[in-house]
């Protein structure tokens, strides 16, 4: 007998921030397996920005989703039917999977997780695709030294925060730049952050100045706007600056440029944008570390986990707001 799978589709191109009624919901049996597939029942849909991206028209590092095709989405399961030698019933996996209840996959890009080592969502979390990006946007494109002064945007998100603890880790010190008391709290109290500007009410270059004495050595930027311009007014001579995201320009129409760019010449400094893709024939060594780092209590992981495929439309506006603590998911079935 098969199963009915819920499916959440692109329904049209959002104008701003995303509504309801930009995507559409639809509910189609789930077909028989050809030879080579799995069937994965989906758990954990991951929320991401770049999510908004994808949405639109134009060129960028993969197609736009298409009007009408299931949300693209990173999720984590388990394998309920396998017609593929590498993958048995039962196996936890995490891929490519959209937003719904089902996937049919061919095993491309399908990565099998051990549970016994960290529960089914941190492989959406810091053992996964975020916790990649902070790997190696801050070691590779960052390559911070020990001593030097780290700052992050959306440090209490799923990349800064790991960003700000693998800073610690390396012996420099971090500070993050977040919205709000508690998440400011958060990042110093609990994840071992040197200070914090809470950008929503604290002036963001004063602030900083304070905290940054000798000027910033690696600004790793998830946010862009007017908080890059405070970060680029303070950087080193030979300072890095890894250009994650731009979440604070995703939901806009026009895409404004930093106006204190100059300082890049001044200080001989380095401005790099990376996708954590470039990167996926490392993931292994990277999860090994991390994971390492988890058992021995230096990195923390946090989750922020919203139950039922139906609230994905209001669940993903979450990211734009910051209303998420921590990695955002939804969880749409019991492991
Ligand atoms: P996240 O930090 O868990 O969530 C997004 C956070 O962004 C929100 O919680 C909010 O935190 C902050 N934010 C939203 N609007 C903002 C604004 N106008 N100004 C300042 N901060 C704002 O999300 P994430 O998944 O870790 O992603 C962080 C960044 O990394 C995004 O830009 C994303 O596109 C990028 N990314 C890039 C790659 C890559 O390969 N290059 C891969 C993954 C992610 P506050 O409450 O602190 O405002």
């Amino acid at each position: 007998m098969s199963s009915s799978n819920h499916q959440v589709r692109l329904a049209a191109r959002p104008v701003g921030m995303p509504k309801r009624s930009d995507f559409k919901f639809t509910e189609e049996p789930v077909r028989d397996l050809k030879p080579g597939e799995v069937l994965v029942k989906i758990q954990y849909i991951s929320l991401d920005p770049a999510m908004r991206g994808w949405m639109n028209e134009g060129r960028s590092y993969v197609p736009p989703i298409g009007i009408g095709e299931v949300m693209r989405a990173g999720a984590a399961g388990r394998v309920t039917a396998s017609k593929n030698d590498r993958f048995a019933v039962g196996d936890a996996v995490t891929g490519g999977l959209g937003v719904q209840e089902y996937a049919i996959s061919d095993g491309t890009g399908l990565i099998k997780v051990d549970t016994k080592v960290a529960p089914l969502p941190v492989y959406l979390s810091t053992l996964g695709m975020p916790g990649m990006t902070a790997y190696f946007g801050l070691l590779e494109v960052g390559q911070p030294k020990a001593g030097e002064t780290v700052v992050v945007s959306a440090a209490a998100g799923a990349v800064g925060s790991v960003v700000g603890q693998i800073a610690k880790i390396k012996g420099c010190r971090a500070i993050g730049i977040a919205g709000g008391k508690e998440k400011c709290r958060y990042v110093v109290e609990e994840l071992g952050f040197d200070a914090a500007v809470d950008y929503k009410h604290e002036p963001v270059a004063e602030t900083l100045r304070k905290h940054c004495p000798k000027g910033i050595d690696v600004y790793f930027d998830n946010v862009g706007g007017e908080i890059l311009d405070a970060c680029l007014a303070l950087l080193t001579r030979g300072a890095r600056v890894p250009l994650c995201g731009a979440i604070s320009r995703y939901n806009s129409k026009e895409m404004e440029g930093p106006k204190n760019y100059l300082s890049l010449l001044i200080n001989r400094a380095r401005m790099q944008g990376f996708i954590v893709f470039d990167y996926a024939d490392r993931y292994q060594e990277a999860a090994v570390q991390m994971a390492g780092w988890m058992m021995a209590g230096k990195l923390k992981s946090r989750e922020d986990i919203v139950p039922g495929l139906e609230t994905f439309p209001e669940t993903l506006l979450k990211l734009f707001t910051g209303e998420n603590n921590g990695k955002l998911a939804i969880k749409v079935a019991d492991e």
